[in-house]
């Protein structure tokens, strides 16, 4: 019969790969943790109207990337395409958002469906923080501050960088809207074909194309830093003034705009070159008008996501981490003999209870000696335990190193959670 194979663009994590996944989420968590954020969960399905509402009809996501479906009930839903709504949503119905401040976070799978490639899939996975009820430039400074550390604790930081921008507030937008048009209109013929349509309905949007023709005539198109008012100017001044003062580096880059519709002042993103086309590691932005547009009040809003594929592979460009992080037991147990079974396991048992962060792999299955010994190698474990009749009888165990050369010794099964925690003391 024909297999069954997985949905183009929506991969499995291999045992040999998931140590690294593992790996980064814990950092990340613990990071998190250490600066006062909280974790969220919130379903992977949403009614369409959330993001509709908040991503912005006329953008990549809502025109052509979303998964949505009519449910038996005949409901319109989607399965999320980023988490910023969701989170609002959520926040929001869970009553957290009106006058209180709160730092949160999220993680899991996003779906898109977009042309697969390196980088860029269909079911992939963001880790997302978003942050409510503070208005203030400070508030955006630490969230580069931690990516900066994390990107430390993960040693990439030398091949990641930071782009920052302001995209002022929504009028100081709709200023640089006319005068964009204003600038576009008669190139249009020129302009790529998703440009055009968005002349019209969402000029910013051309300015984030990736035509090259549409880029060139960007050059000289007014830049939206001559249209940030006065409140925008000082947001984007005083969060500069902060990064330098701590010694974050970026570049300010006026065209960067972000692709929803429902940033305002800072947009950042954290780019490397090691990954080719999709090298935006982690991107996000200021959202002050975003909580009420969805129904939930007036709160400012700020966060970021990142994405898992693009940062393992970066990693992995980077270091040999992941092949370091693969598992492999402490020990594994050898039992040759008939009765001797059941009393492997009451020796492991015991063992597991007094030396908890151990790591046995109990052979399972029977078989020789020789053969037992051979998956004993295999698995990678520092040491063999081997249990025979003659243990049995005399209450005794035998140690066999399997990777320092040394000779094997015979301990009684009373000692031997203590020896072992002596050698391999974690
Ligand atoms: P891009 O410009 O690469 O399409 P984006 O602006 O659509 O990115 P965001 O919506 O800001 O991306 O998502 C934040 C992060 O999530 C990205 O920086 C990236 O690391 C990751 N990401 C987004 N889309 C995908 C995808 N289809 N596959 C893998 N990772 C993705
Ligand atoms: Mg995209």
């Amino acid at each position: 019969m024909a297999q069954i194979r997985a949905i183009r663009g929506m991969n499995d994590l291999s045992p040999e790969q998931s140590p690294l996944w593992q790996y980064i989420e814990n950092q990340v968590a613990n990071l998190l943790a250490s600066y006062g954020y909280k974790e969220i969960r919130f379903p992977i399905v949403e009614y369409t109207e959330l993001f509709k509402r908040s991503i912005g009809e006329i953008t990549d996501i809502v025109e052509k990337e979303m998964y949505t479906f009519n449910d038996r009930n005949d409901e319109s839903l989607t399965l999320r395409p980023e988490g910023t709504a969701s989170c609002v949503r959520a926040a929001s119905q869970l009553s957290l958002l009106k006058n209180q401040q709160q730092r949160l976070w999220y993680s899991g799978p996003m779906f898109r469906y977009e042309r697969p490639q390196k980088g860029r899939l269909r079911q992939f996975h963001q880790i997302g923080v978003e942050c409510f009820g503070m208005a203030g430039p400070d508030i955006d400074a630490e969230l580069l501050l931690l990516t900066a550390r994390l990107w430390k604790l993960l040693g990439v930081q030398d091949v990641v960088s930071l782009e920052l921008n302001s995209i002022g507030s929504l009028a100081d937008r709709a200023n640089y809207k006319q005068a964009l048009v204003g600038f576009l209109n008669p190139l249009k013929d020129q302009l790529d074909e998703d440009s055009q349509r968005r002349l019209g309905a969402n000029p910013l949007r051309i300015l984030d194309s990736k035509n090259a023709n549409t880029q060139a005539l960007l050059i000289d198109a007014p830049s939206m830093a001559d249209y940030l008012g006065a409140d925008a100017s000082a947001h984007f001044n005083q969060l500069k003034a902060m990064l330098d003062e701590v010694g974050i580096t970026y570049t300010v880059n006026p065209k960067l705009v972000r692709g929803l519709d429902y940033y305002n002042y800072t947009v950042f993103e954290w780019v490397t070159d090691r990954l080719g086309a999709q090298g935006t590691v982690c991107a996000g932005g200021r959202y002050d008008g975003l909580v009420d547009q969805l129904g939930g009040g007036d709160t400012p809003g700020v966060g970021f996501a990142m994405g898992m594929e693009r940062l393992c592979l970066l990693l992995q460009e980077v270091s040999s981490i992941g092949t370091e992080l693969a598992v492999t037991p402490d020990v594994y147990t050898v039992a040759v003999g008939d009765r001797v079974y059941n009393k492997a396991l009451v020796i492991t048992e015991a063992v597991r209870d007094d030396f908890p962060t151990l790591s046995i792999k109990a052979h399972v299955g029977g078989g020789s000696f020789k053969s037992q010994m051979k998956k004993a190698d295999k698995s990678g474990a520092q040491y063999a335990l081997l249990i025979g009749e003659d243990e049995v009888a005399a209450n005794k165990v035998i140690i066999k190193p399997l990777r320092s050369g040394g000779d094997q010794i015979q301990l009684n099964v009373s000692e031997l959670a203590k020896w072992l925690q002596s050698k391999l003391s974690k």
